[in-house]
């Protein structure tokens, strides 16, 4: 006979709320330009979600507008130290990420990515729950491989000034393999190149947060060395489709997976481009070249093509339009708030 187990009323387990279409979202680094827009995509799906945040370089005003929201909790926790919280998915995205925030105290930030990734991992561990990794580009440090693919290991100093954070999430990667490995955890490892959009810290040093600003001001761009260097910027809505496709993935597909734009400017390019855009009268100047500054960066990201089918879609000026825009409007309201 074909019988059915009837499962008592009100027994919430842990595998009917996995399944259930709201899920508990953990999000770590969720007051940052890349977690708070990964928040509000998960409430938009509908889910309820925890944010874990210290604040060290993310503000409350990227989730101010979720305030009261039924489905959001804000919790300042610095993830070096333990987490007990339930949850039936883990984003861990806490770190700083533009070296002049990553550089300010490098070792907080190689405990962040070492010691806040045993803890996420504990935590994942306990909840047996999937957990995703926000890792970087950075892991090719300054790569000698181009365009670089996932199974390149890599080329970095391991001494340097950038080491804290590359190091850091290499090794936040190797723990992430391990407990796969060794307890069976389904992880998630992205590994983001250089992402942009609303929402970027206005003084993180990063060079499209730093040429807008200097445009819309009037004050020289400030090219590092010769502006030859290249990267390939990411729009951040695209990113986080990226994100979504990776975590509902089939279990099989860990990563590590490159999320990037594939479409490579050099630095000047860049400067020129913001300029245009913005009809700045900023002049161009050089300024010195930070110590192991990569001379090219661009993601080969054939695996995402196919095993998420996914790709950006925001060209470039589309997306520096609309971050433009929100630096402008940036610039105005604290103009108005200091008064006339
Ligand atoms: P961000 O600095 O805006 O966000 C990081 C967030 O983590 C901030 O809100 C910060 O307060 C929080 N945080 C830092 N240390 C913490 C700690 N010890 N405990 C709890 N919270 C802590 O940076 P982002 O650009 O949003 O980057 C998010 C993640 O994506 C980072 O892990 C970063 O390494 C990774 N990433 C970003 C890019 C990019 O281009 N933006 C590229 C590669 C990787
Ligand atoms: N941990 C946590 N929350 C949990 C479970 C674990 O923060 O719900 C942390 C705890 O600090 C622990 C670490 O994660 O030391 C690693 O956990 P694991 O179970 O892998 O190892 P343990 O150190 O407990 O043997
Ligand atoms: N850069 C620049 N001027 C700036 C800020 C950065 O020329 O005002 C350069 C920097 O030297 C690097 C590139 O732009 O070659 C990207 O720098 P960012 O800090 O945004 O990211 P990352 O180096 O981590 O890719």
């Amino acid at each position: 006979m074909n019988q059915k187990t009837k499962t008592p009323k009100n027994q919430n387990t842990r595998s009917q709320r996995t399944y259930s279409l709201r899920k508990q979202m953990v999000v770590t680094g969720g007051a940052g330009f890349l977690g708070s827009h990964l928040i509000d995509k998960l409430i938009a799906q509908g889910h309820d979600v925890l944010c874990i945040d210290n604040l060290f370089t993310g503000t409350k005003d990227n989730i101010r507008h979720l305030h009261n929201h039924p489905h959001f909790e804000f919790k300042r926790h610095d993830v070096t130290f333990p987490l007990y919280v339930e949850g039936d998915e883990i984003w861990n995205l806490a770190c700083p990420a533009a070296p002049v925030h990553y550089q300010h105290d490098p070792v907080q930030t190689t405990k962040t990515s070492v010691h806040g990734a045993i803890n996420m991992l504990g935590l994942a561990k306990r909840l047996k729950c999937p957990i995703f990794q926000a890792s970087t580009s950075e892991v090719y440090g300054d790569p000698t491989q181009h365009p670089q693919t996932e199974d390149y290991w890599g080329n970095v100093n391991p001494i340097g000034p950038r080491s804290t954070y590359d190091e850091g999430k290499r090794c936040a990667e190797t723990l992430f393999f391990d407990y796969h490995r060794e307890h069976g955890l389904a992880i998630k490892v992205a590994r983001i190149f250089n992402t942009y959009g609303p929402r970027m810290h206005p003084n993180d040093g990063r060079v499209v947060s730093n040429f807008i600003m200097q445009a819309l001001q009037g004050e020289d761009i400030t090219i590092y060395g010769e502006g030859s260097q290249t990267r390939s910027f990411c729009y951040v809505d695209d990113l986080i489709d990226g994100f979504i496709k990776l975590m509902n993935s089939p279990a099989d597909i860990t990563g590590p997976i490159n999320l990037g734009n594939p479409s490579e400017i050099t630095i000047r390019e860049l400067a020129e481009t913001v300029i245009d855009l913005t009809g700045s009268k900023s002049k161009l100047v050089q300024a010195p070249l930070p110590a192991d500054d990569p001379v090219r960066r661009c993601p080969d990201i054939t695996r995402a093509r196919e095993n998420l089918d996914w790709q950006p879609k925001t060209d470039l000026k589309t997306g520096l339009r609309h971050t433009i825009e929100y630096f402008d409007k940036l610039l105005a309201d604290s103009q108005a708030a200091a008064g006339p």
